[in-house]
C-alpha cells in the first residue's frame, strides 16, 4: 500500500494531465499548455503519429495473447503433471 500512495502523491504533484483532441496523447497541463507530442506536427507527419501508435497498440495486443496462450500452456503442464 505504501508503493500505491506513493505513486498517487507523485501524481499529484505533477497536477493534472489533459488529453489532446488532436492526437490523443495525455501531458500535464502545468509543464505545457500545448500538446508536446503534435503542437509541431503538421497533418502529414501527425498521421505518421496516429499509424505508429495503431501499430503499437496492435504489437501489444498481439504480445498479451502470446502471453495468454503461453499461461495456458503452462497451466495445463502443471495440471497434468501435478
Ligand atoms: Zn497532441
Amino acid at each position: 500500500m505504501p508503493m500505491i500512495n506513493l505513486k498517487l502523491n507523485l501524481m499529484g504533484l505533477q497536477g493534472p494531465s489533459n488529453k489532446c483532441d488532436r492526437c490523443g496523447l495525455s501531458h500535464f497541463v502545468d509543464l505545457h499548455d500545448m500538446c508536446p507530442h503534435c503542437s509541431d506536427l503538421d497533418f502529414a507527419d501527425l498521421q505518421l503519429l496516429l499509424e505508429q501508435q495503431t501499430e503499437n497498440t496492435q504489437s501489444v495486443k498481439t504480445l498479451g495473447q502470446y502471453m495468454l496462450v503461453g499461461v495456458i500452456v503452462v497451466l495445463m503442464l502443471m495440471v497434468i503433471f501435478i
